[in-house]
């Protein structure tokens, strides 16, 4: 280790980050090699399961190719759509780039599968921000689920952040969906495993055999060897600007699994009868499969970032959900930054250390749909992606930053690097 590191200063020196702060990074991926070589293990498995998804559906160059108009026939996009299917243990899929971004394809997907009189209940408490409009929680007389006449229940979280299985029993008996979200999502929430969706999706199948178990799968996708569709869930719903697309897909989302009800989404998406037979891809095919056949990596790669953050954070005295060496459900560690000056400086240095946008500086702003104002930092090659490395704030009690992504571990590394180091120039860290 010792000469690895004797032998490069004169390159880490060029981002003029402190000796102390180094030697904090050398402890801390140290302390975290037995769980890097397990993200390693998952890759691998990942990776093979996407190689041979390629190789049985016979991907070939004129898949990568697109199309125009209506896309009668677009060989690329039925086959990516096989091939997800396969990859996510699914009967079916509709992997589109023009789902414009995650809530989009989540929003296809529910009203393509609930009609009028049915009921939805999430059993992960309150879903995603931008779905309380589309379900109607929050808004109305807009086209929401609630307008449409679709009644919605949720059941809480227990104390310890696990899904209350008991009151789920109870509260499914009437619903056509059941709906999980995976990742905590921009909360203090814990982010559900994939052994814990299993324990959700069987009880649910006990108390009422017919609901559909939809799941919010972003930011889950190859974090571990199964999805929730190997486990028993219906439909899974995610985004191409994050782990799937492998910071390669430029945009886009995908909905995979039953058969049937991957149809009824399809007619939501177009038009009734036509589904998924039309929908050119123009020229996306090629880095929607480039980037599905990165994302095992990528993934493991952001992975590595967020347990390196989780224990360096945690060294520097803040503390961080989840631990380093805590099973991951996903991509995000959360950090408690104790102040707003803390909080800003650490985005800010997050800024600084991305490889787009650098030199800006991103400031807190009134965003639309907060209550409070909210802070970004991400220099990223496709714009909004999370899959690369970025850091979201509201700047409110008890600061904490969402810190996800990374497309490689050793830039993303450097980026948490530097955040330590604004945050040091600015005196919000103690230095031994
Ligand atoms: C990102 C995300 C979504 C969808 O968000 P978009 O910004 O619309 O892509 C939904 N649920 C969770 C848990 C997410 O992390």
């Amino acid at each position: 280790m010792a000469e690895i590191f004797d032998s490069v200063p004169e390159k880490i020196k060029d981002f003029e980050i402190d000796e102390r702060i180094l030697k904090l990074a050398e402890k801390a991926e140290l302390a975290c090699s037995d769980t890097f070589a397990e993200i390693d293990r998952v890759a691998r498995k990942n990776g093979e399961r996407v190689l041979r998804a390629f190789i049985n559906n016979k991907v070939s160059s004129a898949c990568l190719a697109g199309t125009t108009g209506y896309g009668y026939d677009d060989i690329g996009r039925d086959t990516l759509d096989k091939v997800y299917a396969e990859v996510f243990g699914a009967e079916d899929a509709l992997v589109r780039h023009s789902f414009v971004s995650g809530t989009h394809a989540l929003t296809v997907a529910l009203f393509g599968v609930l009609r009028t009189g049915d009921k939805l209940v999430s059993l992960t408490g309150k879903p995603y921000d931008t779905l309380e409009e589309v379900i109607g929680i929050r808004g109305k007389g807009n086209g929401s689920l609630a307008d449409f006449g679709i009644d919605y229940d949720q059941v809480e979280l227990m104390a310890d952040g696990k899904p209350d299985i008991a009151e789920i029993f109870n509260k499914v008996k009437g619903a056509k969906v059941a709906y999980i979200q995976r990742s905590r999502g921009y909360s203090l929430r814990h982010t559900l495993t994939v052994d814990d969706i299993a324990e959700v999706v069987k009880s649910v199948k006990n108390a009422n055999p017919k609901a559909i178990v939809m799941v919010d799968n972003c930011y889950g996708e190859f974090v571990e060897t199964r999805e929730p569709l190997h486990i028993g869930a219906d439909l899974i719903i995610g985004s191409l600007i994050k782990n799937p697309g492998a910071g390669i897909a430029e945009t886009g989302g995908y909905i995979a699994g039953r058969k049937d009800l991957v149809e009824l989404c399809s007619y939501r998406m177009t038009c009734v009868g036509m589904g998924k037979e039309v929908g050119c891809t123009l020229n996306q095919n090629k880095s929607m499969y480039q980037g599905l056949f990165f994302a095992p990596e990528v993934t493991a790669n952001a992975v590595k970032s967020a347990a390196f953050t989780a224990k360096i954070m945690t060294m520097a005295g803040f503390e961080c959900y989840p631990k380093e060496d805590e099973k991951r459900g996903d991509i995000i560690t959360t950090v408690l930054m104790k102040n707003p000056e803390n909080l800003i400086a650490f985005c800010q240095g997050i800024q600084k250390g991305s490889p787009i946008d650098s030199y800006v500086t991103p400031e807190p702003w009134d965003m639309p749909g907060y209550d409070s104002q909210v802070i970004m930092a991400a220099g990223a090659f496709n714009m909004g992606a999370s899959i690369e490395l970025s850091a979201d704030a509201p700047l409110r009690e008890p600061y904490a930053a969402y810190v996800q992504g990374g497309l490689t571990f050793p830039t993303a590394r450097m980026g948490i690097l530097t955040a330590l180091q604004e945050m040091h120039e600015r005196h919000c860290l103690k230095l031994f």
